[in-house]
């Protein structure tokens, strides 16, 4: 493996990390707090104003149990809430559930504020060292500690290490700093 292709790789790992769309990040969020089964509910009700239960179901497929279950999940977490209307002949509630976008908002600047400190985190790291790697073997890297440890041999196939140029990686990570810096600058006006 060549160094350009090292480059290549730790590119595709740095663009994995930082480049998820809006959706994307409001999929994860769902998942990760009010679970896997929630995320079509939570897609379903994000495309409308608002939604009745039986509106839901319908549109996922999901039994309207379910949905009622799943909703009231999302209202624990505050990420949905809902108006009810008292029909005066049955007395019976019509809950018009809506995402709470705000909620949503927070929690995605929250995630990406999160991306942006690890980004800055591995800038650091990127920065503050010297890196040797073997062409023979992969995509591992080797700090300058850990190859003086091996005296400059690579520890797979005894190969002699070379110099790892991470400058393109920096270049990489500091691009995708500022992008997200701007983006987040753009959304909180
Ligand atoms: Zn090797």
């Amino acid at each position: 493996m060549k160094n350009n292709e090292v480059v290549q790789l730790m590119h595709e790992k740095v663009q994995k990390q930082s480049k998820k769309t809006k959706n994307d990040v409001f999929v994860s969020v769902v998942e990760e707090l009010v679970g896997e089964d929630a995320v079509n509910v939570a897609m379903a009700l994000s495309k409308r104003k608002e939604a009745t239960d039986e509106e839901i179901s319908q549109e996922t497929g999901i039994r309207l149990n379910d949905v009622r279950k799943i909703l009231y999940k999302l209202h624990n977490f505050n990420l949905a809430t809902y108006r009810r209307i008292r029909d005066d002949s049955t007395g019976w509630f019509t809950y018009f559930w809506q995402i709470n976008k705000e909620r949503v908002y927070d929690l995605i600047k929250s995630r990406k504020k999160l991306v942006l400190e690890k980004l800055k985190e591995r800038l650091e790291y990127e920065k503050s060292k010297m890196f040797f790697y073997c062409p023979n073997d992969g995509d591992a890297r080797l700090t300058f500690e850990e190859a003086m440890e091996s005296s400059f041999k690579c520890p797979k196939c005894g190969n002699v290490l070379q110099h790892f140029d991470n400058s393109e990686i920096i270049k990489i990570l500091e691009e995708k700093i500022r992008e997200l810096e701007e983006e987040m600058d753009s959304t909180s006006k």
